[in-house]
C-alpha cells in the first residue's frame, strides 16, 4: 500500500480564541502592558476547526496525511520583539501538537520559530529542540526574510544561520523556507512576497556554497519553488558563470520542491523540469488559493489531481506521494515504520 503525504498544510483554521489571544498580544505589547493569560481552547473547538476543512478536503481528495503547520502568514516575525514572537510561537506550536495528538494518523507537526529582526537564533534554536525532542515535531519553517518584506536579513549561506544549521542536522529534520505577513505594501504576501522569497532563496543558494558544509541539511522551497523550475536554464547558467558545480551537485543533493502550483500545465513543467526525486507532494491548503478553478471546476489548490495526471512512470509518482517525504522527514518515516507502514 501506498501513503499519500501532504508536505504543506498550515492551521489556518485555528480557533477564534488563539487569534483573538493573538491579537490581545500585540495590543499589550505595543501599550507596554503584560501580556493577556492564554485561554482554554477545549478540545472540541479544535475538532470542529479541523474536521470541516482541512481533514474533510484530505478524505474528500484522496491524500493520507498531511505535514502540519501553523499559519505562516501569521507567524509575523517582524512585529512586537523576541518575546513577543516566542510566546506566539510555542502558543502556536502547542495548538499544533494538540491536533496531531487528536488525529495522529493525520498530521505530523512541524514548528514555526520565534524569529524576530533584531534577534540571533538561540531562541529558534530552544524552540526547534522543544518541538523536536518534546512534542516530536519532524521539522520547521523557516523564515529567511522575519522583517516581512524588506529582506534586510543576511542570505540562507551567511554564517549567521550556521547554528541553526547545526540544530537541525544534529536533529536530523529538514525545513520548509517559508516567509510570513508582508508589511512591504509593494509586496502582495501570498501572491508576491511567497513566490519572490522561494526564488530568492534558491538563487541565495547557488552563489554561496552552504552544502558544501552542510552536506546533510535539507530545505523545501514551497510553492513549486517559485519561479525557479520556470527560469532553470536561467539558474543552471548563473550557476555556470558563478563558477559552481552544476545543480544537480550543487543544490539538488538537499533542496526540494513542493506541489503547491496550482494549475496542470505549471505542475507539468516543474514534472519536466525538476528530477521527481526533489519533488514533494504538498497542497498548502487550506491556504492562499481557495476558490474554483473555473476552467476545469475543481479548486485550485486540489494539486493531487494534477500530480495523479502527470504523464510520469509509476515509481516516480510514488516518489512524489511518499518515498521522497520519507526520506526528506527521516523522524516521519521512523513514526510510519513504528505503525508498520
Ligand atoms: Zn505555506
Amino acid at each position: 500500500m501506498s501513503l499519500i503525504i501532504d508536505c504543506h498544510g498550515h492551521y489556518t483554521t485555528a480557533p477564534e480564541p488563539h487569534n483573538a489571544w493573538r491579537e490581545a498580544q500585540v495590543k499589550a505589547f505595543d501599550a507596554k502592558a503584560p501580556p493577556p493569560l492564554y485561554p482554554d481552547i477545549p478540545d472540541d473547538l479544535i475538532r470542529e476547526s479541523i474536521e470541516g476543512a482541512q481533514l474533510r478536503l484530505i478524505r474528500e481528495r484522496g491524500a493520507d496525511m498531511t505535514i502540519f503547520s501553523p499559519r505562516a502568514s501569521t507567524m509575523a516575525h517582524h512585529v512586537g520583539d523576541e518575546g513577543v514572537s516566542r510566546a506566539w510561537a510555542e502558543r502556536c506550536n502547542d495548538l499544533i501538537k494538540r491536533v496531531v495528538d487528536l488525529y495522529p494518523e493525520t498530521f505530523a507537526g512541524v514548528c514555526m520559530l520565534p524569529q524576530s529582526p533584531a534577534a540571533d537564533l538561540q531562541g529558534s534554536i530552544a524552540e526547534l529542540e522543544r518541538c523536536v525532542n518534546e512534542l516530536g515535531f519532524i521539522g520547521c519553517n523557516l523564515n529567511p526574510d522575519p522583517g516581512g518584506g524588506h529582506f534586510a536579513h543576511p542570505p540562507l549561506t551567511d554564517r549567521y544561520w550556521y547554528p541553526f544549521y547545526e540544530k537541525m542536522c544534529e536533529l536530523d529534520v529538514p525545513a520548509m523556507i517559508h516567509v510570513s505577513g508582508s508589511c512591504n505594501h509593494a509586496l502582495h504576501a501570498t501572491g508576491a512576497f511567497y513566490i519572490a522569497a522561494d526564488t530568492i532563496a534558491f538563487m541565495q543558494l547557488i552563489e554561496g556554497d552552504l552544502f558544501a558544509d552542510f552536506p546533510t541539511l535539507k530545505f523545501i522551497i514551497p510553492h513549486g519553488g517559485g519561479a525557479v523550475p520556470y527560469h532553470w536554464g536561467r539558474y543552471r547558467g548563473l550557476a555556470d558563470m558563478l563558477k559552481k558545480p552544476g545543480l544537480d551537485k550543487h543544490l539538488m543533493e538537499n533542496v526540494f520542491f513542493d506541489t503547491c502550483v496550482y494549475h496542470q500545465p505549471g505542475v507539468n513543467l516543474l514534472a519536466e523540469v525538476i528530477d521527481s526525486k526533489n519533488i514533494l507532494f504538498g497542497s498548502e491548503m487550506v491556504g492562499a488559493v481557495r476558490g474554483v478553478d473555473p476552467t476545469t471546476g475543481f479548486y485550485f489548490d486540489d494539486t493531487k489531481r494534477y500530480v495523479d495526471a502527470l504523464d510520469i512512470p509509476d515509481a516516480d509518482r510514488h516518489a512524489i506521494f511518499e518515498g521522497n517525504a520519507r526520506r526528506v522527514f527521516p523522524r516521519l518515516d521512523a513514526i510510519l515504520k513504528a505503525r508498520g507502514l
